[in-house]
This record gives C-alpha cells, structure tokens and sequence, in this order.
C-alpha cells in the first residue's frame, strides 16, 4: 500500500471573535499578506486567508450561531482549530486512512473553499483536527465542479454550482489503486 503522503501544509486555521481585530497582529505584526477575505453566509463564516511561504494561516470569524466554528468560540474560546495537509487525491488518502481504522468525518471529498476537502476525527489524530485538501486538478476537482484559476503558485478554485452527480463511480479500494503522484 501507497499511503497518500502530504505534499505540505496547506494552511492552518485559527478561530477568532473578529477578523477586523484579528488583522493588525497578523498583518501588521507579523507582517503576512492578506490574501483576501470572504463571506461564506451558507456556513456561517467569514474568512480571511494569508500567506506564508507555499501556506496560509486561515483565520475563521463565526457569523452565525450554533454552527461548530461558533461553538468552538464559545466553548474553547479563540485558538488553534484545525491543520490542513495538501495531498493528490483525497478518496485515496481517506481509504487508506479509514483502512487503518482511523476515524473520520467525511467519508467523500467535499467542496471546501479552496478544493475538494474532508476532515479527520481528532479523536484518531491525537487531539488535532485535521483536514485533507486535494492538490488542484485531483480527481475530486472535475467531480465537484472545480477548476484551477491559474498555474502558478497561488492557484485558487472556481466552482460551479450545483455539479451533476457522476453516475461512473470508480472503487479506490486495492492494490491497484494509483500511487502518489
Ligand atoms: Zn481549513
């Protein structure tokens, strides 16, 4: 077996009360570029992304109650939520990752922001929060609706609404299952 290694962090994500009060440390203290910030109403979040090197630190602001981001805040208060790690495919790293009896929250990429994602039960990650985002144009990106904006080094995802469900579902499952790229 192949395991689906990390290619690097993707980002860090970090819950704040505010992203307005939040940036001055971060942009104007430790100097990061803001990359941009963005409503997600439907998740009840807003979100500011900024570079550092080949990652980003992610700053999440809930914007509606009872979500998880907003229960986060209210029970733990600000801090550290969750680390992303960049891999190629998805559905493989889950299916061996579920193949070691590791626990997870979504057993299928889903659209993140930035690309296909699924999360991993800090109970089986040792307390962490971990989520696993597809390397732009992984096989979960034209299954989801996404495409790559630009090739360089700061590539961002566009989506379509709505993306058909593809009725041609191939088993990632056994040894033939492609290797890392
Ligand atoms: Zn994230």
């Amino acid at each position: 077996m192949t395991p689906q290694r990390p290619s690097r962090i993707h980002h860090v994500a970090t819950v704040v009360r505010s992203i307005d009060a939040a940036l001055p440390f971060h942009r104007d203290g430790l100097g990061l570029e803001v990359e941009r910030v963005v409503d997600i109403p439907g998740d009840g979040v807003r979100i500011a992304f900024l570079g550092v090197g080949e990652s980003r630190i992610e700053l999440v602001e809930p914007t509606a109650p009872g979500t998880g981001v907003a229960r986060f805040l209210e029970t733990r208060g600000e801090g550290v939520h969750h680390v992303c790690y960049e891999v190629s495919d998805v559905a493989a790293a889950l299916a061996d990752l579920a193949h070691d009896g590791v626990e997870l929250i979504d057993t299928a990429p889903r659209a993140g922001a930035e690309g296909p994602v699924a999360f991993v039960h800090p109970r089986s990650a040792h307390g962490v929060l971990v989520e696993l985002i597809e390397a732009p144009g992984g096989p979960a990106w034209a299954r989801l609706g996404f495409t790559p904006l630009d090739r360089g080094s700061r590539v961002r995802a566009t989506r379509r609404r709505a993306p058909k469900a593809t009725p041609r579902r191939r088993a990632r499952t056994g040894p033939d299952r492609r290797p890392a790229s």
